[in-house]
This record gives C-alpha cells, sequence and structure tokens, in this order.
C-alpha cells in the first residue's frame, strides 16, 4: 500500500449559538456565496421558513434564486431534481432533520455545489459528516458525497426539539467510545491502519462532553458541546477517509436493528444502547459510559421504548455480516456469544430491555 493523499475538506462556515435562524444570510454572504437554493424538510417551512428566507432576501449581496419542499431520499426521484435546479446556484442549502440533509447534500455533490447544512434537531453526525443515507433500489444505502461547506446550528431549535433528538445525539457520540476502541483492535489483526490524528479528535469528542459538568440536558452549553463532538467526529471520519473512528461494532448491531426491525428506533439510540453493551464485551470505560447514559436520563428513556433484548439477540448474530470487510470485536464468535449472554445478565439491559 502506497502512501495516499488525502485532501482533507473542513466546514468554511461553523455557527453554533442562540439566534443563528435570523443570521443565515449574513453568514452566506461573508462566506462569499451569492446565490442559493434552499431546500426545507417536511413542516419545516412553517415553522423557520419565513426566518430563514428573510434573512437571506434581507442581505444585499445575496440572491435566493428557489425554494423547495423536498426531502426525497429515493435516488430515482432525487436525480430529476437534482438536475433541474438553477444552474446559477453557489450553494445549495438544506434545513431539517436527517432526510432533507441528505437530500440536499446528496443533490450539492451531484451539482458539485458546496453544502450548507442547517440542522433542526441533531440526532447524529450525518448533518456534518460527507456520507448520506439514501434509497437505492429500495434499501437503504450508505453513499459518499461531501463535507458540508457550512455548518449553522441554532440551539434554541435545538432545544425545543423532542428530548428523543437530544438521546439519540448523546448515543450517536458516544458511541466514539467502542468505535475508536475497535478500529485499535482491527489494526492489531493486520485488517486496517488506525489514523492517529482522526482516532485522537474521535477520542477528544467524546472525552469533552462526557466529563462536563451539568444539570440538566438542555442547557446551551450541554448542548453546545453536543453539536460541537459530533462534528467533531464528522471531520474524524473526514481524515480517516473512511467511517472506522466514528462507527464499529455497536454501529454494526444498529444496522442489523434496521434491517430486522419494521419500525427501528432513532440511529442514536439504537447505537446508544449498543454502545453501553460492547463496552462490556470490549471491557473498556463500560463504568464511564453506565454512568454518562444513566445520568443524561438515556437509560431511563431507553425503558420506556420497550425493545426486544431477543430482536437484539439477532442483531448480534447478524452484526459481522454487514460490513464483512471489516473486524471488530463482535466479528469473533466469542465475543457475540458474550454480548449475547450479557442481554440476559447485566441488571441495566435487563431494566432497559422487555
Ligand atoms: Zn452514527
Amino acid at each position: 500500500m502506497g502512501t495516499a493523499i488525502h485532501r482533507i475538506e473542513i466546514p468554511v462556515i461553523m455557527e453554533v449559538g442562540s439566534d443563528r435562524l435570523a443570521n443565515v444570510g449574513s453568514y452566506i454572504e461573508r462566506a462569499g456565496i451569492a446565490k442559493v437554493v434552499v431546500l426545507f424538510g417536511e413542516g419545516i417551512r412553517e415553522l423557520f421558513g419565513e426566518k430563514i428566507i428573510s434573512s437571506i432576501k434581507d442581505r444585499p449581496a445575496l440572491t435566493l434564486l428557489d425554494t423547495y419542499d423536498f426531502d426525497d431520499i429515493t435516488i430515482e426521484n432525487l436525480i430529476p431534481h437534482a438536475f433541474s435546479m438553477p444552474s446559477k446556484a453557489d450553494a445549495v442549502i438544506g434545513v431539517g432533520g436527517g432526510k432533507v440533509l441528505d437530500t440536499a447534500k446528496y443533490i450539492a455533490f451531484l451539482n458539485n455545489l458546496p453544502f450548507i447544512s442547517i440542522p433542526t434537531s441533531t440526532s447524529n453526525d450525518g448533518f456534518s459528516s460527507s456520507g448520506c443515507s439514501l434509497i437505492i433500489n429500495g434499501k437503504r444505502t450508505s453513499v459518499h458525497a461531501a463535507m458540508p461547506f457550512g455548518i449553522i446550528v441554532d440551539l434554541d431549535v435545538i432545544k425545543n426539539a423532542p428530548l428523543k433528538f437530544i438521546y439519540s445525539g448523546l448515543g450517536d457520540i458516544v458511541s466514539k467510545i467502542t468505535a475508536v476502541f475497535d478500529w485499535y483492535f482491527e489494526e492489531q489483526h493486520n485488517v486496517s491502519k488506525v489514523d492517529d490524528f482522526a482516532a485522537m479528535l474521535a477520542k477528544k469528542s467524546v472525552n469533552s462532553i462526557v466529563r462536563m459538568p451539568y444539570t440538566q440536558i438542555t442547557e446551551q452549553f450541554f448542548l453546545k458541546e453536543m453539536v460541537d463532538s459530533l462534528t467533531m467526529s464528522g471531520i474524524a471520519m473526514e481524515i480517516a477517509g473512511n467511517s472506522a473512528p466514528a462507527s464499529g461494532s455497536e454501529h454494526l448491531i444498529s444496522h442489523a436493528l434496521d434491517k430486522i426491525l419494521d419500525k427501528p428506533q432513532l440511529h442514536g439510540i439504537q447505537v446508544g444502547i449498543s454502545t453501553y453493551l460492547m463496552s462490556l464485551v470490549q471491557q473498556h470505560r463500560n463504568e464511564r459510559i453506565e454512568k454518562f447514559l444513566g445520568d443524561t436520563g438515556f437509560f431511563d428513556y431507553v425503558e420506556t421504548l420497550k425493545l426486544k433484548a431477543e430482536d437484539f439477540e439477532k442483531a448480534i448474530d447478524l452484526a459481522p455480516s454487514i460490513k464483512p470487510n471489516r473486524y471488530t470485536y463482535l466479528h469473533l464468535e466469542e465475543n457475540r456469544k458474550k454480548a449475547k449472554e450479557l442481554l440476559r445478565s447485566n441488571e441495566i439491559l435487563k431494566r432497559i430491555l422487555a
């Protein structure tokens, strides 16, 4: 293997704080962009459309070419839309949840334009990463696009989103602990090579939030930490050139649950539970993870969902086949056995899973 030169893109606009939606136009203008199109997710225009559109129209150097209510991640619907947009656009803006961000990200990528990500909930690291999840041949498929050129997060909006989105974001961020551990495990078995800087960034991103004192998870500075951590995790993947720093065996269990369940839970909820389970299997920082997910109320929330231990059991068995080219803890039979035993013996897992 030769030395690959990997060009890294990092966001030019990075605005996380209070009242950011009212200033979207000025952030974009300052970054040198002149003509934009905006895609809104379902129901998003009614909530935030007016504020964002007027902030763009207020800027003399900015032109709003068009706006759309379009968040269809099915590839055959997305492609005609991507190529029927105004050809003069300098950037594509997506506003809303995961679906519209993935749609806008991929439309921008197909047109070779910068993408500006404005999440209204931060339930996973999708708003800050180069990957997107599209439906191809009827199946959810991870597709590579490009890093967002801009990330604008209004914490007043995030704070008022349903709590499940915050829990999901916390579940996705805590997973960096088990993911990075799996990555080192893989390197020890000569299956991959850890990128040390990406691993450091992924570790720092989770450590800063799990060590943070707070009294409520809706506190502004705590939410800012969560958003910054998820962003760092997205950038760690960009540096590594793959998802390994942010996604290990815990993500394989969640991907398997997506296949098994008729109605899967939010990504970060499934990932958070699986992270706790895998930290017990890895015997690595499980006490810290237990404390974080306990203190934040994550476990109590999960208990209300009545998820079944037997579905997790099936997902554990299915996990290695999701990414057969990887070599995580779960790619070993003995660890799958251990994980399944823990579902029945660990007090917390017994409490939160039916
Ligand atoms: Zn994730």
